[in-house]
């Protein structure tokens, strides 16, 4: 799609006839206006797809799609929908102006028109509309671009291929919390806008300056190696520390310096986030020298950033403790049997438990390693919490063969249980029915076992076999694969008898839990058994390929476009190409607002052209999201490069989240670039107060799950 913001405005005019078409444009023409023409309604939405027009000038009665439903089409395109849109009606009669209002037009104007009053209202319309587009790339305070525009624009720079070299320049007042102690928070305003002015005064096409945020401001020097933006940096900085201030009725003067991060791409980053992290640690090195300098990144001042570090660093899985295993950090048995041989106290016998889990579906190929990592920290919390809650002595957990999922616990007693290994028995089936609750959203089998063996602290390798035994009389607790099948075959079938998906699937919603009002829509099995929305899952099942999916599409919404009434959040299913995907949702739901929903698993297998150019050439009514975003080394290079409108956090990053403050800072770290990007973004089965209160405190307000269905009932 083109730029649709250039210098010249595009009208789009659409008339059946050819003379009522050149009528419009003869008006326009003296004008700054380059008329583009359409016949119909829908040829009208095809040139939309390829040239977004400032403006549209349509008649009513067109053929195919009439100019009523060719409106409500543009107002619901979340590209489109704030296109002023201009009615000419063949006579002037109230009702069809009535009607050409309700429809979402701006202005209905009757045959024969005023050639002036046309020209007027397109001019003022386009005006108000370019305001409009104004405020969404700048800054209110200062009127230097906002973050996301910069990132944009600096996207732009390093994907074109003339580039080759670009310095950026990150800058921070010093002591700006002191200003507004001191002088108050008008007088801190007045500081940023001169400092603002001064940067837009050197703005050129190798001095391009944003507001980051707060009193952090950045810079994209293209063409220009890191040295020589230093010199440019720190003639801006004496401009700025030789400006005098007061507040306002105030004599007294004072000044104020900054200090500067600078980095050049490529010699110092390969990419964006890359790039910023550097002029960042730079900065922060020029702040802890005493700050009022500039600074070029050196890797010495890679420092300990949390949010970036574990970016970095959590590529693959690696050790931590030499002997632990490296995924769950418990250690493995034999390690923990060597403990318990030299604790302290003498210990008669020990309870084992043995919690087996075996995952349903390939976990790894669904949600991706990084996910199942999260999985295994909450599993082996919930597994010590049920232990905890259940047994007064001390638990020791380990891994016996992590690459099934098999946890152990041990309990070594001073009492002894082999006088009542029934009543042992009895506990560590309260222990797997707690741990089971609180698993139920997960998709795995349980196995457990249970008993009691003498404890010989000379004779460790019996001791394992022992516990060998247990093993191999694993019980499983309960059947969820079944139930699974189950639910395919009745989605599977609801496609092929063509009988109405609705006794099988429903829709749900997101809520906005400030205002209480659902934000989203998404579509669920009906079987909420477990309780986890598991549609991608249920779509892939029963979408081998693009016939599939059609046939899905067409019954979908026979069946439920009249419950949407917010924009669907649907997830993409890679047996059909992303692209056709989101032609023939687009197609299905032409009246509806659709998230396509890209799981960040597979988002490292789609190469970036590609998500590129499927997100420039979408339907008018779909747009992308990012879904069970776990926060992959490169989701922030495409949060900057795509236009993504949506992003749904992994419920297993939010599971518990209450009692894993690591997480916590980097869910932060990421609402916070979702924040300045405008991402709104989603969590999903939320199910304890606890993470619910996480969620508010993280400012995260969008929510699906059990515990916000209870809450909305409650109130
Ligand atoms: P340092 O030298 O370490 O950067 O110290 P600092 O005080 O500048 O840094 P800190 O990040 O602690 O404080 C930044 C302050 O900037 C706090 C916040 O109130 C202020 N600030 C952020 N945005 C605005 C704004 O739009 N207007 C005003 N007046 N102040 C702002
Ligand atoms: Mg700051
Ligand atoms: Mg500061």
């Amino acid at each position: 799609m083109k730029d649709p913001r250039g210098n010249q405005k595009t009208v789009l005019v659409v008339a059946h006839r050819h003379e009522d078409i050149g009528l419009i444009c003869e008006v326009l023409n003296d004008t700054d206006y380059d008329c583009i023409t359409a016949h119909t309604g829908i040829e009208a939405l095809s040139v939309i797809t390829y040239q977004l027009p400032h403006i549209i000038i349509s008649e009513i009665d067109l053929p195919e799609l009439n100019g009523y439903d060719l409106c409500r089409k543009i107002r619901t395109g979340i590209k489109t929908r704030l296109i002023p849109f201009i009615f000419i009606a063949s006579s002037d009669k109230v009702d069809d102006r009535i009607t050409a209002l309700q429809t979402g037009a701006d202005a209905c104007l009757a045959k024969p028109f005023n050639a002036d009053e046309l020209r007027a209202l397109v001019r003022s319309k386009v005006n108000s509309f370019d305001e409009l587009y104004q405020l969404s790339i700048t800054d209110e305070l200062t009127r230097l671009f906002n973050r996301r525009e910069f990132l944009k624009r600096f996207a732009g720079e390093l994907e074109n291929p003339q580039t080759q070299s670009v310095a950026l320049c990150i800058l921070d007042l010093d002591f700006f919390k002191k200003v507004n102690d001191t002088y108050g928070h008008q007088t801190g305003d007045l500081v940023l806008m001169k400092l603002a002015d001064i940067l837009k005064n050197r703005a050129s096409d190798s001095f391009f300056p944003a507001r980051f945020g707060g009193e952090e401001f950045v810079i994209l020097l293209p063409g220009t190696s890191a040295a020589s933006a230093v010199s440019t940096i720190d003639g801006l900085r004496e401009e700025l520390s030789a400006t005098p201030f007061r507040q306002a009725g105030s004599n007294e003067v004072f000044h104020i310096s900054f200090s500067a991060g600078i980095a050049e791409y490529p010699s110092m980053a390969s990419n964006i986030s890359e790039l910023l992290s550097r002029a960042d640690q730079a900065l922060y090195a020029a702040k802890n020298d005493g700050r009022a300098r500039t600074y070029i990144f050196r890797p010495i001042m890679a420092r300990n950033d949390r949010f970036w570090e574990y970016l970095k660093t959590r590529k693959g899985t690696f050790f931590e403790a030499p002997f632990n295993e490296p995924v769950s950090k418990l250690p493995y048995l034999p390690q923990t049997l060597e403990q318990i041989i030299n604790l302290d106290y003498e210990v008669r016998s020990i309870g084992v438990l043995i919690i087996k889990l075996e995952p349903l579906f390939n976990l790894r190929e669904l949600r991706g390693q990084r996910n199942i990592d999260y999985d295994i920290e909450n599993i082996k919390f919930i597994i010590n919490w049920a232990c905890q809650c259940n047994f007064p002595s001390d638990t020791y957990l380990a891994v016996t063969n992590f690459f099934s999922h098999e946890v152990i616990a041990l309990f070594p007693s001073i009492v002894d249980f082999s006088y009542n290994p029934d009543k042992f028995k009895a506990l560590c089936s309260d222990i797997s029915m707690d741990f089971f609750i609180f698993i139920l959203n997960y998709f795995f089998d349980i196995y457990f076992s249970g008993d009691v063996i003498y404890f010989e602290k000379g004779n460790p390798r019996g001791l394992l076999e022992e516990i060998e035994h247990i093993r191999d009389r694993v019980y499983l607790l309960d059947n969820k694969r079944d139930f699974f099948v189950n639910i395919f075959n009745e989605v599977r079938q609801a496609l092929y008898d063509t009988t109405s998906l609705k006794g099988v699937l429903e829709i749900r919603s997101f809520y906005n839990f400030l205002s209480m009002k659902p934000t989203y829509n998404y579509c669920s099995s009906c079987n909420f058994i477990i309780k986890s929305d598991f549609t991608e899952l249920l779509l892939r099942e029963s979408i081998a390929g693009s016939d599939d999916f059609e046939r899905f599409m067409k019954l979908f919404s026979e069946s439920f476009a009249g419950d949407i009434d917010c924009p669907l959040v649907i997830p993409w299913v890679a047996a059909v190409e992303l692209d056709e995907y989101a032609r023939l949702l687009g197609m299905a739901l032409p009246d509806r607002e659709v998230v396509l929903m890209i799981n960040e698993s597979v988002l490292e297998s789609i190469p970036p052209e590609l998500l590129a150019g499927v997100a420039s050439d979408l339907p008018v009514n779909v747009s992308l999201g990012i879904d069970n975003c776990y926060i992959g080394n490169d989701i922030l290079n495409i949060l900057s490069t795509v236009d993504v409108r949506l992003l749904c956090f992994s419920e297993n990053i939010i599971r518990n989240i209450h009692l894993f403050p690591e997480r916590i800072k980097i869910i932060n770290g990421l609402r916070l670039f979702a924040d300045e990007l405008g991402i709104p973004v989603l969590a999903r089965n939320i199910l304890l107060e606890d993470e619910f209160q996480i969620l508010k405190d993280l400012r995260i307000f969008h929510a699906a799950g059990p515990f916000i269905t209870n809450m909305l009932q409650d109130k």
